[in-house]
């Protein structure tokens, strides 16, 4: 399984859903900011690696994140409220400029009178059906500040 983001614009995506199938858990190295890596380490013991100064959540042998569990095919994140906010992003991606994919128009989004470019991950098997994406806008754009401004 490739493990590249395929990102289109929200508009083209317009809805998602997480339909729990933790694939997302499967395939990327979950990058941790240091204040996550602390308190994970602290609770959980040594979840996090430390690779050139960067943080990331440890895996387990057949390459998942060391925190996905299973029930059948749904999936479950036994740290769910305290997932990493990488983790709460995904699949969504903000930039202040346009990525070099598609129609930069299908990922404008205004935002206190600018104009940012909200992403989506087409290789989540959510995207496209599900809630609206535009509702759910301002959440991930909450969350984006979050994370780019946790040290
Ligand atoms: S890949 Fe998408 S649908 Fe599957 S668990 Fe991750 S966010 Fe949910
Ligand atoms: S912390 Fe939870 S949501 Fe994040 S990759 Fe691990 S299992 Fe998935």
């Amino acid at each position: 399984m490739g493990k590249v983001h395929n990102y289109i614009g929200w508009r083209e995506a317009e809805r998602w859903k997480c339909t729990r199938c933790g694939k997302c858990c499967e395939k990327y190295i979950v990058p941790l900011k240091f204040s996550e890596a602390l308190t994970l380490t602290r609770k959980y013991g040594p979840v996090a690696l430390n690779v050139n100064g960067k943080y990331y959540l440890t895996k387990k042998a057949d390459g998942s994140c060391i925190f996905l569990n299973r029930k059948g095919p749904i999936a479950y994140c036994s740290i769910y409220l305290e997932r990493p906010i990488c983790c709460k992003l995904y699949p969504f991606h903000i930039t202040r400029r346009p990525l070099k994919v598609g129609n930069p128009k299908s990922a404008e989004l205004k935002w206190r009178g600018e104009n940012i470019y909200l992403y989506v991950d087409s290789t989540c098997p959510g995207t496209g059906s599900g809630y609206p994406i535009r509702s759910l806008a301002s959440k991930i754009i909450q969350l984006w500040g979050r994370y780019k401004s946790i040290p």
